[in-house]
């Protein structure tokens, strides 16, 4: 094993829960470690554990990825009452991911894993289209009233010299209704902003935005202006030298544009679109097994991890000892883009090409024909065959080539 490749600097690695808790450590037995001197700073997110540390291990893993600027993350339970029961817990814990992309003020990318056999519905798309969602504010920190018939309802902005402007929203005459208010700050923008233009000029891919700017004159005015100086400013020479572009459209516009594409590009999306869009995206793309995802902060730090959950379901059944077929490539792609990426930052050529080959072993293992059950009912390959969770592994690994 002295040929193993070395690192220099450790990967930030965030241990997780049931059976992606199961896998990841397949993943490193049988995938990593036998290629790679492997260097992390392990913290436990597993459940127990958060509430042994009164969740502290959370703080400290995400602060450790602003260190070492590239993380790799298993999934995790975020408690509610059931599993504050189940786990016997002080208190029902806030999501780790919530609490990961708040101190590292970043945006979600999520990247469909795109294999032949496997189509997208939309029949045009060819290459994967990336959802970037805006993690803060508008909708989900709403003010909300139901108001009354007979109600004025007014928004009113009070300065820190005591002055106030205001605007009438409704003035309700014979009828209820409701009002809603929303808000958003320039600083959480210009951050979703820099961490897009950041993961555009990494992947190297052109960048979407849109927003309603027509209707909504100064609200989504707002991102549109933020985006176009800060593109402006900081990275349009960056983007020319890529041969990639920033594209700005109105949002119904580029619902109409997606689908008509081809893909191969990131949208970027405010809060709403991106919750929404990102369902109808890794719905038209297959599987939740084949999602991957980075949180990408604005000063360029990098977490990894799949989009799907712990795999309750399959965790249970493993545990009766019964046969998984549990889908690790989402898993295994965090692996590859925390490990591709430290291996960029420190120069460390062997490290991303060992990357690069284990994910080119996953789409192969694949198109190859083996796969896990749920890519076996959607693959179109012939002679498809169906492994259990350790098999596929073991598939992969014959087929890593370096
Ligand atoms: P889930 O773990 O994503 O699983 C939902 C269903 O999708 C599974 O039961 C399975 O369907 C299918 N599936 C998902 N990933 C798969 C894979 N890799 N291979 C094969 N099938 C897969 O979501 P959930 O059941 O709603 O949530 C379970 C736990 O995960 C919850 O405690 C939740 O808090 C947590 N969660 C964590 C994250 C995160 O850490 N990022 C994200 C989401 C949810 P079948 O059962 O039909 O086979
Ligand atoms: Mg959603």
């Amino acid at each position: 094993m002295s040929n193993r490749i070395q690192m220099t600097t450790p990967v930030v690695e965030m241990d997780g829960d049931e059976m992606t808790r199961v896998i990841w450590s397949l993943i490193k037995q049988h995938l990593i470690l036998p290629y790679v001197d492997l260097k992390t700073e392990y913290f436990d997110l597993g459940l127990k554990n958060r509430d042994q540390t009164n969740d502290q291990v959370t703080l400290d893993s995400a602060n450790a990825a602003l260190k070492y600027g590239v993380a790799v993350k298993c999934a995790t339970i975020t408690p509610n009452a059931q599993r504050v029961e189940e786990y016997n817990l002080k208190e029902m814990w806030k999501s780790p991911n919530g609490t990961i992309r708040a101190v590292m003020d970043g945006t979600v990318f999520r990247s469909p894993i795109v294999v032949k056999g496997i189509e997208p519905l939309i029949s045009t798309w060819k290459q994967p289209i990336v959802i970037a969602r805006h993690a803060y504010g508008d909708i989900y920190r709403n003010v909300e009233l139901p108001c009354k018939a007979g109600d004025k309802a007014e928004l009113v902005v009070t300065s820190p010299d005591g002055g106030t402007r205001r605007e009438t929203v409704h003035s309700f005459a014979d009828t209820a209704g409701i009002i809603q208010g929303v808000h958003n700050t320039d600083k959480s923008i210009a951050s979703f902003a820099r961490s897009c233009f950041n993961y555009a000029l990494d992947v190297k891919q052109t960048l979407w935005f849109a927003t309603k700017d027509t209707i909504s004159k100064t609200y989504d005015h707002r991102f549109k202006d933020i985006f176009a100086e800060i593109f402006a400013k900081e990275y349009e020479e960056k983007f020319a030298v890529c041969n990639i572009e920033y594209f700005y459209t109105l949002i119904d516009d580029a619902v109409a544009r997606v689908i008509r594409s081809d893909g191969g590009f990131i949208w970027a999306c405010k809060n709403y679109d991106g919750d929404v869009m990102s369902d109808m995206v890794a719905t038209a793309f297959g599987s939740l097994g084949m999602m991957s995802s980075a949180l990408v902060s604005p000063g360029g730090q990098y977490e990894y991890e799949a989009a799907h959950g712990t795999v309750t379901r399959h965790y249970y059944k493993h545990l009766k000892g019964e046969e998984t077929s549990t889908n690790s490539v989402a898993t295994i792609f965090a692996w590859t883009g925390a490990l591709g990426k430290r291996g960029e930052l420190d120069g460390n050529v062997r490290l991303t090409a060992f990357a690069r080959a284990l994910e080119n072993a996953c789409v192969k293992t694949i198109e190859d024909g083996v796969m896990t059950g749920d890519l076996y009912s959607l693959s179109s390959v012939a002679n498809k065959q169906k492994v259990n969770t350790l098999d596929f592994l073991l598939a992969v690994k014959e087929r890593i080539s370096l």
